[in-house]
């Protein structure tokens, strides 16, 4: 492509794509580093019941507090710490930090004993052959029940990799629960839903905030297509009152949003947890 775009072209091209990859390596060591100095913390997102309004659980959200330059978002590093086992290290290291910190609630009475804390995986780690060691080493460390842990992949992971199935399966066998994120975005064909080991679908945010009819429609064919094969619904990016009033109305089982609360350190959650929620 570069010798198409020909003479000094070239080298613009060259030069940019060069800065480009040295910038990614240099973040990626940063991360490494980071990860290792303790610069990377969990943030906590409610998980509510529409029945209840009570808190069924957290979503556990990484992020990075970069020296020098403030808290980074994870759409900022992820993709980079996928280009390498890192991402596995990182992985391994939220479901350490997160599963610990349940436990911890549980064991001071902070949180009820059926709430759950789920955490994001990546579809690279999915897919490694550690993961079922991985999931094992944290269930038996932390002491937390297995079904308390809730493994979110994207949607379109799922899909991409088939390979990681009989991963999916063999986490499943431990315990734990594995829950769809994103979904919409990609193409699952709803008979998938029979032979993907799930146990919940995270609908995406872009359908929760869509007002047209025809979004409304989709997310109550998604929800009637979950509950058919016994999926928990969750919604996620839920803003406004209203969009309470129309999952519900579709029958949704869980939400999750800034309506109810932005994702939060740690410290917070307690506090969190004291506030009267009214559905
Ligand atoms: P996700 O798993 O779909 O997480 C939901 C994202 O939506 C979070 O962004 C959350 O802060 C944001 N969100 C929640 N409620 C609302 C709302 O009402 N409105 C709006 N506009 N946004 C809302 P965040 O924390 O920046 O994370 C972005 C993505 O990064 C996550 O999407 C997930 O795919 C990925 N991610 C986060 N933590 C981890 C992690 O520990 N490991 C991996 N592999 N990926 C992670
Ligand atoms: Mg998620
Ligand atoms: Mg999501
Ligand atoms: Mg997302």
């Amino acid at each position: 492509r570069a010798k198409a775009a020909g003479g000094a072209r070239t080298w613009f091209f060259d030069d940019a794509l060069r800065t480009e990859l040295s910038g990614q390596a240099a973040l990626e060591d940063a991360l490494r580093a980071g990860l290792v100095a303790g610069e990377l913390v969990l943030h906590y997102q409610p998980v509510v019941s529409l029945q209840t309004g009570g808190t069924r659980g957290f979503e556990a959200l990484v992020r990075w507090h970069r020296s020098g330059h403030g808290l980074v978002p994870p759409d900022e590093f992820i993709p980079v710490a996928e280009r390498s086992d890192l991402v596995c290290d990182l992985g391994r290291w939220v479901m350490a930090q997160a599963a610990g910190q349940l436990a911890r609630w549980r064991a001071d009475g902070t949180v009820d004993e059926d709430v759950h804390v789920a955490v994001n995986l990546s579809g690279r780690h999915l897919a490694e052959t550690t993961l079922v060691a991985d999931v094992a080493e944290v269930l038996a460390t932390s002491g937390l029940p297995p079904h308390l842990l809730v493994l979110e992949a994207t949607e379109t992971v799922v899909l991409d990799g088939p390979a990681m199935l009989p991963n999916l399966h063999a986490v499943r066998d431990l315990g734990v629960r594995l829950s769809l994120d994103d979904y919409g975005t990609g193409y699952t064909s709803i008979e998938q839903f029979r032979t993907l080991p799930l146990d919940a679908l995270k609908i995406d945010r872009s359908f929760i905030v869509a007002d047209a009819p025809q979004d409304v429609a989709l997310v109550g064919l998604m929800v009637h297509a979950a509950h058919t094969f016994g999926l928990v619904v969750v919604a996620e990016g839920v803003e406004r009152p209203e969009q309470v009033e129309l999952l519900r109305g579709l029958g949704c089982d869980l939400v999750q949003g800034y309506l109810f609360s932005r994702p939060v350190p740690a410290g917070e959650v307690p506090a969190l947890l004291r506030r009267t929620v009214v559905v």
